[in-house]
C-alpha cells in the first residue's frame, strides 16, 4: 500500500525526524512485520538515516554538506538553488528500512530524517509498505 508524509520545513537547509510520522503510518496500516519503501519526490531534499539523540550530528553533516558545496557557486544552474538539488544526489532520495512488531527496525541511536536543502516549504514523502503476508 502508498502512504504519504507532510513535511514542512522552517528552514532553507533543515533536517527533520520523521522516524515516529512513519510508525504512525505503519500502525494505522496494521502492518506488524514487513518492509517501508521511504521515497522523497522532490530534486532538492533527500531522506537519510543517522543520529537521533544528538541533534549537533545532523547540524555537523549539514555544515560539512555546506563546506563541499557552497550555496553560491558559478553554478550553470540559474534558479539559484544548484547547490540543493547536488546536496539531494548525494544524499540520495529513498531508503529501504524492515519493519518488524508494527515498527520500524533502527539502532538505538538511529532516526530517518527527511533533509530539507531549499526551504521553507511544504514537501510531501511517500511510502510503500509492504506486509509479509
Ligand atoms: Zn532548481
Amino acid at each position: 500500500m502508498l502512504r504519504y508524509i507532510n513535511v514542512r520545513s522552517s528552514q532553507r537547509s533543515e533536517f527533520i525526524d520523521i522516524t515516529e510520522k512513519i510508525n504512525e503510518v505503519i500502525k494505522e496500516a496494521g502492518i506488524v512485520s514487513g518492509i517501508c519503501y521511504v521515497y522523497v519526490p522532490h530534486t532538492t531534499a533527500a531522506v537519510t538515516i543517522n543520529e537521533g539523540a544528538d541533534p549537533s550530528v545532523h547540524r555537523d553533516i549539514q555544515n560539512a554538506l555546506t563546506r563541499l558545496v557552497p550555496q553560491e557557486m558559478n553554478y550553470s544552474h540559474r534558479e539559484g538553488n544548484a547547490d540543493a538539488h547536488i546536496k539531494s544526489s548525494i544524499i540520495g532520495t529513498s531508503q529501504l528500512l524492515i519493519i518488524d512488531e508494527g515498527r520500524l527496525v533502527l539502532g538505538t541511536w538511529q532516526a530517518v530524517y527527511f533533509c530539507e536543502f531549499d526551504g521553507p516549504r511544504h514537501r510531501r514523502v511517500t511510502l510503500k509498505l509492504i506486509a509479509d503476508k
